[in-house]
């Protein structure tokens, strides 16, 4: 019943949302299958992961897994919120719109959270844009569903609540990076991030987008990602980037990224 829910109401939103392609939406149960059965036995998302088998299988009977594309919109500001994500090795961006039109990546959610943060807090809608930054897959709820587990489910509420502490602190440390530290180190940061969460060393990402993400001009990202790539840390093709040297990206970023990390494994746990 619920899933029936689910689907009919994502059938009819996803081609409202998002671009002309529609993304694939598998029955939930097959969703399921393909979803935690990997290598490995479980869901790559973290928060999923930490919770009870019992609570997991009831999140996942009332979800969905679907594909997330890069720079496909998931919701727009101010706009009711349909769904919460839990990306399994898709990126989601939440960013900041501005009156003239400029953007700044505010958070990057990937397999150590979800979107849907709004919806916990019993809040329609949020003044973010979300939308994929790395194509991949993930599982979502519909909103409904996803608030009333929230309240059924202890051990995911209170991952829930752990994780929306760690969105305010990273970007609160976010605009501190925004601000005193240079391009190159943000670049840095920001790919390191991007590849944990994707769970593997290539992804899709052109410079454009990652100009807009960290709110900067495109010449300063070229001029970063060259210095990266001329000290063998990464290589760039068209559209897509490669970390080649993921200890070396760490010493070239800001003392961001290992605060983040240790935040995330403090609160996500
Ligand atoms: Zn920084």
């Amino acid at each position: 019943m619920n899933n029936t829910y689910a689907s009919n109401l994502g059938a009819h939103h996803w081609t409202e949302m998002s671009d002309a392609s529609t993304p694939s939406i598998t029955h939930p149960h097959t969703a399921v299958s393909a979803a935690i059965h990997r290598s490995d036995g479980a869901t790559r998302n973290k928060i999923l992961r930490l919770l009870p088998p019992a609570e997991l299988a009831a999140l996942v009977e009332r979800s969905e897994l679907v594909e997330v594309k890069s720079k496909q919109i998931l919701f727009q500001p101010e706009q009711r919120l349909e769904y919460a994500h839990f990306p399994e090795d898709c990126v989601i961006s939440l960013v900041t719109v501005l009156e003239d039109g400029d953007q700044v990546e505010a958070m990057t959610i990937g397999n150590d959270g979800f979107s849907g943060i709004p919806i916990f807090h019993e809040i329609e809608s949020s003044k973010h844009k979300g939308c994929g930054q790395i194509t991949g897959t993930a599982l979502r709820l519909a909103a409904k569903d996803f608030h009333d587990l929230a309240r059924e489910l202890a051990g995911l509420r209170r991952l829930l609540h752990r994780y929306s502490q760690f969105v305010f602190e990273t970007a609160a440390q976010s605009a501190a990076c925004n601000r005193l530290h240079v391009i190159e180190q943000r670049c840095a940061r920001w790919l390191l991030m991007s590849q944990e969460r994707v769970g593997r060393d290539s992804f899709d990402l052109t410079q454009e987008f990652l100009a807009e993400m960290l709110g900067v001009r495109r010449p300063g990202v070229t001029v970063a990602m060259g210095i990266l790539e001329k000290a063998g840390l990464i290589a760039h093709g068209r559209g897509n980037i490669t970390v080649m040297n993921r200890p070396g990206l760490e010493k070239a970023s800001c003392e961001c990224y290992r605060t983040i990390r240790a935040r995330q494994a403090k609160l996500i746990a």
